[in-house]
């Protein structure tokens, strides 16, 4: 494994392994939009310690639970109204553009990529999205504009018409992956060259297991990250620093690859 903790030098090699892959895959994590004033999971002064996620077997067996769960939802939500994607975002959108990234994989529920502009058939998203709601029983999508003042106005958490619990279309601890997916996420890790971990921790599963199924099906594993993972030693290249300043560059380059 090389590491490099150097902005510039993080940058020129990225380049490299950009400018030679027949096909790259993003898998992204929460690191990607700190700079968005979105907090991370795991960081000590995340506001998510403070406004914990309730797990997914709490939320079904109790209406208090997931009338918490909502209070929770709503305070983290006005924590980072407002955000914008930042230059992570820019950059694997523009590089989606360029064909040189085939997919971007995230874990993140924050909408971020596309509102970079990355094209949404080509977003895996492995947790869900927290900008709407949707019916455990029938599936049915709920609007967050909707649900939140009848909440709000009743403090009694959300149902649908069908008489299903609504929760947040996001997947909580405990809570099974969308298979399909997760089946898509797979593919493109499989058929990738090049797999770039960009902002994770790289501990949570299933979605952990994806760099490591690229990297056992011969694509390099590179990781960008603030702070080690456990990924590290089986990594190409460990790119360690600042995720906004290391990818700024490709915002706009390798037009001509
Ligand atoms: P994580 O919080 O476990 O790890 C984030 C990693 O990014 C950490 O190692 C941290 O050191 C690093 N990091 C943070 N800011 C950085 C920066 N500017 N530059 C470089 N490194 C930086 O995140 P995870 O692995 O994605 O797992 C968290 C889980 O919680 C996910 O499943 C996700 O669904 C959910 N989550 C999502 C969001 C979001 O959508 N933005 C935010 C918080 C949590």
């Amino acid at each position: 494994m090389i590491l490099i903790e150097e902005v510039k030098r993080a940058q020129q090699e990225l380049r490299k392994v950009l400018g030679v892959c027949d096909m790259a895959v993003a898998f992204t994590g929460a690191g990607l939009s700190t700079e968005c004033g979105i907090p991370d999971f795991r960081s000590m002064d995340s506001a998510w310690r403070r406004h914990p996620p309730i797990p997914f077997k709490e939320f079904v067996a109790d209406s208090e639970a997931r009338a918490l769960a909502w209070r929770r939802k709503f305070v983290m939500d006005d924590l980072t109204a407002g955000a914008q994607p930042g230059r992570g975002h820019r950059a694997l959108a523009h590089l989606l553009e360029q064909g040189i990234i085939g997919a971007i994989v995230t874990q993140n529920i924050d909408g971020m990529h596309q509102a970079a502009g990355a094209q949404d058939e080509r977003i895996i998203e492995l947790h869900g999205n927290g900008g709407y709601a949707s019916c455990l029983s029938c599936g049915a999508r709920h609007e967050l504009h909707e649900v939140r003042p009848r909440f709000e106005a009743s403090g009694l958490a959300p149902e649908c018409g069908c008489g299903g619990a609504v929760k947040s279309a996001t997947i909580s601890f405990g809570q099974s992956m969308p298979q399909e997916a997760l089946r898509r996420a797979r593919k493109v890790s499989l058929d990738c060259d090049l797999f770039l971990a960009i902002g994770s921790s790289l501990v949570v599963y299933p979605a952990a297991t994806l760099p490591v199924l690229a990297k056992e099906n011969g694509a390099a594993l590179v990781i960008v990250n603030g702070e080690p993972t456990p990924l590290d030693a089986s990594a190409d290249m460990v790119l360690r620093g600042d995720i906004g300043a290391i990818l700024e560059p490709f915002e706009g380059a390798l037009k001509n690859k």
